[in-house]
């Protein structure tokens, strides 16, 4: 009982100190965390800057992510106390300058929290899809906009959990700071001690003011999660006029010329001089066995892969070489076999992004065209869901939406249906025959030969890394003359019997 009452009478005198010393732990927990997580921040976005091949930027920039690896390991390799003492007792020394000891407090746990964040951040980062980053790229944003409004949002609602953990490590650990002399809550304590020559009960206090403290933010940072998870149900949109027969393209396909390319990785050469034309309006299949290079042909030909020779020309102008390829590739849309919708948007900004941060069209504009072609694909209705509450079929559906809302002059393909269950395949090959017919330039890589067979001008068959041979459906499927050919066919035919059911008439 006493033990309480002398509980109740510290609290009661020593309130004062008590709260001085939990704002100053707070204050200095709260700043240096944000602190050191803008640190963070910007250290993974200059390593995750792209590396020039040669110049005096090349190097610059690899000094520059040394030193930041060099400050991160340093950081988390030696005890914060020692930090503090470093800083505070070292800077008058080495540059003369005198901390005020609060702001010595400060910037010791902005730095110590900078080098965790780092890595937390780097965490985050890398556990997010490649796929993000190439839908981004195919929409022509650069390394500065896909970081912005893709990839950091992203790592934000991943990394939550852990950088809350350091902020409430910071709220305990900011006692260390004792030994500069910063008087925070554990400070004060000590001097309770010492005016009331009580050993136990203060430090009881002291107990359960950090524990109220980072409840407290622990709770808050829960809600502050919830938030940022986004409601788990989207309302439906009233189902709008029926679905255009024809789309109207923003202008005609373009006609696009590859000569000689060719791309390694390594010593595995992977196209070894690939050359084929289409023409604007025309669509092509690409077909061949898995390994043979139509996905890296894909890649190379909108520059997400940079093709070690050859020419890529839209129109006449060649791309191949290009220092700046963002424009270019708005152009040249893609959609994939992942769809790689953007994770932290909705089915319509996912639609509109592109348009205002890439094309600068104003909010309006984007939406209204992003809405047609949502109508177009039959997914206006889902505006509001995000991709992970989608099927397959209806996330390639905006995919394919989003690509067409960029009003590009041509749109690649790469296996759109592979990943889809059967039964979404066919609501995905409607929309895409429904694009052929309305003009658009396609090159696509499928394996759905009923696809090939009807909605192709052309097909071409590749193996090993070169077209083995091109021709319209009717020749290379019913005539071939490859002996490759022949044998992928006759193997297509024992594996998927069903897409390959009837002959081409
Ligand atoms: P396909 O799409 O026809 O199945 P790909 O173009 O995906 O074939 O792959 C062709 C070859 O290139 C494969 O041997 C694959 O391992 C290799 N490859 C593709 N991308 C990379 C890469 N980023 N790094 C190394 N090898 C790759
Ligand atoms: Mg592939």
């Amino acid at each position: 009982m006493t033990f309480f009452l002398t509980i109740g009478d510290l609290l009661i005198k020593y309130w004062p100190n008590f709260l001085k010393g939990a704002g100053v732990t707070m204050l200095l927990a709260l700043t240096g965390t944000l602190s050191g997580f803008i640190i963070g921040m910007v250290i993974q976005c200059v390593r995750t800057i792209p590396e020039k091949e040669k110049g005096i930027g090349r190097i610059a920039l690899k000094i520059i992510k040394g030193i930041l690896t060099a400050y991160v390991e340093l950081f988390r390799g030696t005890p914060m106390m020692v930090q503090a003492c470093l800083i505070y007792f070292g800077a008058p020394i080495l540059f003369g300058w005198q901390f005020n000891k609060l702001v010595a407090g400060y910037l010791v746990i902005t730095i110590n929290t900078g080098a965790y964040m780092a890595e937390i951040i780097r965490g985050g980062f890398d556990s997010i899809d490649a796929g993000q980053r190439d839908g981004a790229k195919s929409l022509g944003m650069n390394h500065v906009k896909t970081m912005v409004y893709i990839m950091i949002p992203q790592t934000l609602r991943r990394i939550l959990p852990a950088a809350g953990n350091e902020l409430v490590a910071n709220i305990k650990d900011t006692t260390v700071l004792n030994v500069i002399g910063v008087i925070e809550l554990f400070s004060n304590v000590k001097d309770v001690i010492n005016s009331t020559f009580k050993s136990f009960e203060p430090f009881v206090i002291a107990a359960l003011i950090y524990f109220v403290l980072t409840f407290t933010v622990t709770r808050l940072l829960r809600l502050l999660e919830k938030g940022l998870e986004g409601k788990a149900h989207y309302e439906l949109i009233e189902e709008t006029e029926t679905k255009p027969q024809k789309l109207a393209l923003g202008r005609p396909g373009g006609a696009l010329t590859v000569r000689g390319l060719q791309k390694s990785f390594g010593k595995n050469d992977v196209l070894k001089g690939v050359d084929f034309h289409v023409d604007s309006g025309e669509v092509v299949s690409i077909i061949g066995s898995s390994g043979s290079g139509k996905s890296t042909l894909l890649r190379c030909i909108n520059l997400l892969s940079k093709p070690d020779e050859g020419e890529i020309l839209l129109d006449g102008i060649n791309a191949a070489g290009l220092k700046k390829p963002a424009a270019y590739r708005a152009k040249v849309a893609m959609v994939f076999q992942q769809f790689n919708l953007f994770d932290n948007l909705n089915v319509l900004e996912n639609c509109m992004i592109g348009q205002v941060k890439v094309l600068g069209a104003s909010k309006k504009d984007a939406e209204k065209n992003a809405l047609y072609y949502l109508q177009a694909v039959g997914m206006d209705r889902f505006v509001k869901a995000y991709p992970r509450q989608l099927s397959g079929g209806q996330k390639q559906r905006v995919a394919i939406a989003r690509a067409l809302a960029m009003n590009p002059e041509i749109i690649l393909f790469d296996e759109p249906t592979s990943a889809l269950d059967p039964e979404m395949v066919g609501e995905v090959l409607k929309v895409m025959r429904t694009l052929a017919d309305s003009g658009m330039t396609m090159v696509v890589v499928t394996h759905e030969m009923s696809f090939a067979k009807e909605a192709a001008d052309r097909v071409i068959f590749m193996d090993n890394g070169v077209i083995a041979e091109e021709g319209t459906p009717e020749q290379l499927f019913n005539h071939p003359e490859n002996e490759r050919t022949r044998e992928f066919l006759q193997r297509i035919v024992a594996d998927h019997s069903v897409h390959f059911a009837k002959p081409c008439s």
